[in-house]
């Protein structure tokens, strides 16, 4: 048991990690130095104030200094980077290892690239290269992917520019039928990062997935008024996602219908 507490508190630690780094890729600030600091009052936080999910339920979500509130989202990125790395750890660890390995790395980048697309609609495409470079150097300890190592090493490749590719065509399709910008360049990049993970033969499954809990999420957003059908949705997140359950569980969507 208190192996599992340790991984998720390891998790944890590394959600605060993204956290610095998903809010200095936004401000467009270095993420090395300086040491952490209120968002607020800029005070450097002292370590027994930067324990991940504890400090911020001790301090009740405030600055021990400027009483500012500090937003949830923090607390959320650390709890499902923990959660994550849990999970994952009791998925993966014993049947292989290597796979734990990459797989965990590229759920922390899709954390990062899901934040910020929440936060400022944007996806980053040095993130997106970060994450077909992972797809590729783990692809021998994909179980997505079949035979020798090399055959291996193809079917990550192929994934990057089937991936990229599909999403272009959409990205050019959807500016032809509804004349704006629907399908995001920065899509591209990422749906060629998924590529390299789930390979070319993944690609089918990762729009499926994203576009059913991209529309059940709209659907809901208009259902409450928050949304129109001419919103705009980071869609990010939902290739995120879809990508996770993926790496969590490989299985091909089409054989649940026949
Ligand atoms: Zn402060």
């Amino acid at each position: 048991m208190s192996i599992y507490l340790l991984i998720f508190f390891i998790g944890t630690c590394i959600g605060s990690f993204l956290n610095v780094v998903i809010y200095r890729s936004i401000k467009g600030i270095s993420i090395i130095s300086p040491p952490s600091f209120c968002p607020f009052c800029k005070t450097p936080i002292k370590w027994y104030d930067n324990i991940p999910v504890f400090s911020y339920i001790f301090l009740g979500g405030k600055c021990r200094v400027c009483l500012s509130s500090i937003p949830i989202k923090y607390l959320i990125v650390e709890l499902i980077s923990g959660i994550l790395t849990l999970i994952f750890y009791i998925k993966w660890w014993h049947l292989n290892y290597w796979w734990f390995f990459g797989s965990i790395l590229i759920i922390y980048l899709l954390v990062i690239i899901s934040v910020i697309d929440i936060e400022i609609m944007m996806l980053s495409d040095l993130f997106s290269y970060l994450l077909a470079l992972l797809g590729l150097i783990f692809s021998f300890s994909n179980p997505m992917f079949e035979g020798v190592f090399h055959k291996k090493l193809l079917s990550s490749f192929l994934g990057i520019f089937l991936g990229a590719g599909f999403m272009y065509l959409l990205m050019v399709l959807a500016k032809f039928i509804y004349k704006k910008e629907a399908v995001g360049e920065g899509d591209v990049f990422l749906m060629g990062g998924i590529g390299s993970i789930v390979g070319y033969s993944g690609i089918f499954d990762i729009i499926f997935i994203s576009s059913f809990l991209g529309t059940i999420y709209g659907v809901y957003l208009i259902i409450l008024k928050r949304a129109s059908k001419h919103s705009a949705i980071p869609f990010g997140p939902f290739l995120a996602i879809a990508c996770t359950i993926k790496i969590f569980h490989p299985f091909e969507i089409y054989s649940i219908f026949i």
